[in-house]
């Protein structure tokens, strides 16, 4: 057996700051360390295998072992593992990408920028937007509404934008210039007996209330949403939401931005979650799906009318002066157009719309479990809320951890799943059958039918 001081969990702790993660449980529990990935399996170091519920973080959508993606890579790596798109510089991964990412867009989008992150990505909207407004002459038009439970990333201002309090606390955020509106969350949100309608008109009027407050269009520039809310615990807009606060978007002339870094490529059961939900973008950014995130890589595409404002500014300032080193990659964009070219091959919305109703029936068979709350969802993505009460739906106290416990009782069953506070979410890999639909659940239950046999 090799020497536990020396296992790779302790060399972990000793070395690794980890993401999102509470550091003193980390030097108590350790590590579970991965050592490769086959499928929707992944494997750790001792050899057990897990079904990724959450194909990582919402990403791997093609599994852990495309080889295709791999030799993309290679292929690139050994023609020109390397070079930027600044000085008028091109070359043709980033070409090709930009252009297939266009023809897949839900509207019609004109120009696209590459980052490498979902984070970054959001804060290229944000500098694009202010930009943008600054060409039209609309100094004070800067504001973003963002929504409470939203998760746009972890960097100074997509971490503004995100509406979670975890990500605010002791980091001074949100910066300003970013304002929350309401959750979008029905089983949560909604007044007794109040309809997905009636509470979509609520939100929409609170929207417009809050936009008037904010010094209405003259300061408010920006309306961000995620189609599906992911890591604020997967919640699905009510019926008719998105077309009612698209309205009160567009009355105030601010842009509607679809962060599709989760939806994106097929997750809704539609290519974005634009169509899913009837959201017409001005800008769309994605990341993620976009190479399955074999290699990191992000997008924002902007509309017609911002690209010519910023074009104009461009030639007005000099240069529109933003990028990174690694924008358009061209090997993370040689893994992207393989990634693309994949799904379209393999037509992957097919196999997406024929499992979903295996994913989703499979989830709502636990409605009627005593620590079940609500269970929700559409496409490949959903998520299962527990309780204490199911009539009055009292949740656990967040010291309970009752999440974090059922997510840690399914891994011991072979099950990787996240806890998003007492919401578990499921977003395998796009790849999953309807038979590893059933194996992920039955897995799942077995770990929620033990904590629920522990608190007996
Ligand atoms: N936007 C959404 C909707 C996300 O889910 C995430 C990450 O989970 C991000 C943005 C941030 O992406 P990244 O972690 O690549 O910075």
């Amino acid at each position: 057996m090799a020497n536990p001081g020396n296992s790779a969990s302790s060399r972990d702790v000793a070395t690794l700051l980890h993401p999102q993660t509470n550091f003193r449980a980390h030097e108590k529990q350790g590590a579970v360390v991965i050592a490769r990935g086959e499928g929707v399996r992944v494997f750790d170091e001792d050899g057990k295998d897990y079904i990724e519920g959450m194909a990582g973080l919402w990403c791997a959508s093609l599994g852990f072992s495309e080889k295709r993606l791999a030799d993309a890579a290679t292929r690139q790596l050994n023609t020109l593992p390397y070079y930027h798109i600044y000085n008028h510089k091109s070359h043709d991964p980033g070409i090709e990408l930009a252009e297939r990412l266009l023809a897949l867009m839900p509207v019609p989008m004109s120009k696209v920028f590459f980052a490498n992150s979902g984070s970054e990505a959001n804060d290229t909207v944000i500098r694009l937007v202010w930009y943008y407004n600054n060409a039209l002459g609309r100094p004070k038009k800067k504001k973003f509404v963002s929504r409470q439970r939203a998760f746009h990333g972890s960097t100074l201002m997509a971490g503004s934008l995100t509406g979670l309090p975890a990500l605010h606390r002791e980091f001074d955020l949100p910066l300003g210039g970013v304002v929350h509106t309401d959750c979008p969350h029905h089983y949560r949100g909604a007044l007794p007996g109040e309809s997905e309608e009636d509470f979509a008109t609520r939100l929409a009027e609170n929207l417009e209330k809050l936009i008037i407050a904010e010094g209405g269009a003259e300061t408010c520039a920006a309306f961000i949403a995620e189609p599906v809310m992911g890591a604020g615990g997967v919640v699905v807009p009510p019926r008719t939401y998105f077309e009612k606060i698209q309205k009160v978007v567009k009355k105030y002339d601010m842009l509607m931005v679809a962060d599709e870094v989760i939806c994106g490529f097929g997750r809704t059961g539609n290519m974005f979650g634009s169509e899913t939900f009837g959201i017409q973008p001005d800008i769309l950014v994605v990341a993620k799906g976009l190479s399955s995130a074999y290699l990191p890589i992000s997008g924002i595409a902007i509309s017609d009318p911002v690209y010519q404002a910023i074009a104009d500014n461009s030639a007005k300032v000099g240069m529109f002066g933003h990028g990174f080193t690694y924008s358009a990659h061209p090997v993370a964009a040689a893994v992207a157009v393989e990634t693309l070219r994949i799904y379209e091959e393999r037509d992957i919305l097919t196999h997406i719309r024929a499992v979903a109703p295996v994913l989703q029936d499979g989830l709502r068979r636990f409605a009627d479990h005593p620590l079940v709350g609500e269970v929700r969802g559409v496409g490949l993505v959903g998520a299962i809320e527990l309780v204490r009460d199911k009539a009055t739906k009292e949740a656990f106290r967040p010291d309970e951890r009752i999440g974090p416990r059922v997510a840690k009782a399914a891994e011991t069953h072979g099950l990787i799943i996240r806890a998003m506070g007492d919401s578990i979410g499921f977003s395998p890999p796009l790849i999953i059958t309807a038979d590893e639909i059933d194996q992920m659940l039955a897995r799942f239950r077995k770990g929620l039918d033990e904590v629920w046999a522990e608190m007996g």
